[in-house]
């Protein structure tokens, strides 16, 4: 058995055998054999073996030709591993004596090696690990042949262990399979974290070496809400985990009962609670938790699986399908942040400071207004609203505002029906637009305030780095700061702030937000019913006691521990 612990992306406990996808996406398809089945699996590692020395020696002659003999010596080390003796008695043991398949067996060998190599402190050797990963893959793909399995063939049910999986790979995932994942790298507000939980599934990422750890097939609990990974667990912890995941559904089930009562606290004060989704897919999900309409459609995410650039009919068949799923509930549709961790991504030296979002709509003018007509078309059937994202100066909320009249302009001399007065509003995620919000907030409609980025630009800490996860903290007195300064200043100019960063659907956060002044709360659907939770647990003079105390202090981790404290009261089963 073996504990790991990463970083909690997505709430939930789950209890499966692993998938191990490595960027070839192989997959060992079962661990155990019959007895009377060893002989003929030992004829297959033999002829496995055999048939990756063949292959190594005729790439040793092209390398030689084509890099010179010196390189060609790297694949000389492949060899001899093929050839060592003690590896191929391991593998040979673990086929007659554990019987298992010669798959499984030879991935536990090698990854053991793996693991010894990593820890090893010499550079020299720890290289040497990508030597035995190309082994290993070298002989799975002997062995399995063309029955490469990928994710989205999956027969069973799985938890799938990756390096990493893309924003897009995770939108991808049939939840009736992938029971749960995790991943080596990434951070709690990367947009495979966010699409996680927008599907609830449980998920831990920025674990290291996960892939390491685990070989196809190995059992595995992920505690999603923990951060935590457990590896081949013992009776007594897998007992205990089962134990967990049933509490975490009758938790699950005692929240749906107060899915349709309002968010108002104890003494009568209400909030709006909505729903943040990539696509009208997500609609129902957030409806069935008891959102009152839709705070952020990522609609970048319209880009996903597409080889082509939507069309103005795809935009608006997107768009129309929110806005009649809903039923007369509000939508905010964000347009395009492309770029970044996003798609669209070019290569960039600094993609995050780079190109990105409406920055990258103002070069690709003919985009942004192809997806300005397709929602504008779309508030003609229902209460729709833009929302810039990235928005970082004065001028380019002019500019878009702009871009948006002109586009009207279009739409009424070709008699195409639109709202007039469909509402502009700008994300707050860019410690700039704090800074000049009274400026911006005269010129539009509404503020949303972003606090994965807004954490990311203003601690200079990347939001999908594990390695620097521990800095992305949204308790820094700077951050909590700006957040005041943006609800201050919605309120000063009349305008309303809502939050549609991970942050609004964190419970610690709750009551600090709460007593700070934010009504609208747009969060993943399946945090509303606990965040309703706590909003109706409290009074907003408790609440503003809590704000008070949280700016009397200065180190985040008191911060924390205090927040933590509080909302534990109100929600223990959330820890
Ligand atoms: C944010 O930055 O907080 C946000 C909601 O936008 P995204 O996560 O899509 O960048
Ligand atoms: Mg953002």
């Amino acid at each position: 058995m073996e504990i790991k612990k990463g970083i909690a992306a997505s709430p939930g406990v789950v209890i499966k055998e692993a998938f191990v996808l490595d960027s070839e996406e192989f997959r060992i398809p079962r661990r155990y054999i019959k007895g009377e089945e060893v002989e003929a699996e030992l004829e297959r590692l033999h002829t496995a073996l055999a048939k990756a020395q063949e292959q190594i020696r005729s790439l040793q002659g092209l390398a030689a030709k084509r890099i010179g003999l010196e390189h060609a010596l790297i694949f000389q080390v492949h060899l001899e591993m093929l050839q060592d003796k003690n590896l191929i008695e391991e593998i040979t043991s673990l086929i007659r004596d554990k019987k298992h398949t010669p798959e499984y067996a030879i991935s536990r060998a090698l990854r053991k090696y793996i693991k010894a190599f990593q820890e090893m402190d010499d550079a020299y050797l720890a290289e040497r690990v990508s030597d035995i990963f190309d082994v290993e893959r070298r002989l799975l793909r002997t062995l399995l042949g063309e029955k490469v399995e990928e994710l989205n063939r999956l027969q069973e049910q799985v938890v799938v262990i990756a390096r990493n999986l893309s924003p897009s790979q995770t939108l991808a995932l049939d939840k009736s399979k992938v029971l749960g994942f995790a991943t080596d790298v990434g951070g709690r507000t990367g947009h495979t974290a966010i699409i996680a939980r927008a599907l609830d599934i449980p998920a831990v990422v920025g674990l290291g070496d996960i892939t390491t750890d685990v070989s196809g097939g190995d059992l595995v609990i992920i505690d999603g809400t923990h951060g935590v990974v457990i590896i081949s667990p013992d009776e007594e912890t897998l007992e205990n985990y089962r134990g967990r995941q049933q509490s975490f559904q009758s938790f699950e089930e005692r929240l749906a009962a107060i899915r349709d009562l309002p968010a108002e606290t104890l003494d009568g004060h209400r909030v709006t609670i909505l729903g943040n989704i990539e696509s009208p897919d997500e609609i129902p999900s957030c409806l069935h938790h008891g959102a009152s309409g839709i705070g952020l459609y990522r609609t970048e995410f319209l880009y996903f699986g597409k080889t082509a650039e939507p069309t103005e009919d795809q935009h608006f068949q997107a768009y129309l399908r929110a806005v009649t799923t809903l039923g007369g509930r509000p939508i905010v549709i964000r347009t395009l942040d492309l770029g970044a961790d996003k798609f669209g991504a070019i290569p960039e030296r600094n993609p995050f400071l780079g190109l990105r979002s409406i920055r990258y709509c103002f070069k690709r003018l003919d985009l942004f207004r192809i997806q300005l007509r397709a929602i504008l078309r779309a508030s003609a059937f229902g209460p729709v609203r833009i929302l810039f994202p990235m928005v970082a100066t004065l001028d380019e909320l002019r500019r878009a505002k702009r871009v948006v009249r002109d586009v009207m302009q279009e739409l009424e001399t070709e008699q195409i029906a639109f709202n007039k007065d469909v509402e502009i509003g700008i994300m707050i995620e860019v410690p700039a637009a704090v800074l000049i919000a009274d400026s911006l907030a005269k010129e539009c409609d509404f503020f949303s305030i972003g606090t994965n980025d807004l954490i990311q630009y203003t601690i200079a800490v990347d939001r999908a780095n594990e390695g620097v996860a521990p800095l992305f903290n949204p308790a820094h007195p700077a951050i909590l700061r700006l957040l005041k300064m943006t609800i201050d200043s919605g309120e000063r100019n009349n305008i309303p702030v809502a939050m549609c960063g991970e942050m609004s659907g964190e419970m610690v956060y709750a009551m600090f937000l709460l007593g700070l002044g934010l009504k609208e709360f747009s969060v993943a659907p399946s945090t509303i019913p606990e965040l309703k939770q706590v909003i109706r647990s409290v009074t907003m003079e408790e609440a503003a006691k809590v704000t008070n105390e949280v700016f009397k202090m200065d180190d985040p981790q008191e911060i924390t521990r205090y927040l933590e404290e509080t909302t534990k009261r109100v929600l223990p089963e959330a820890f």
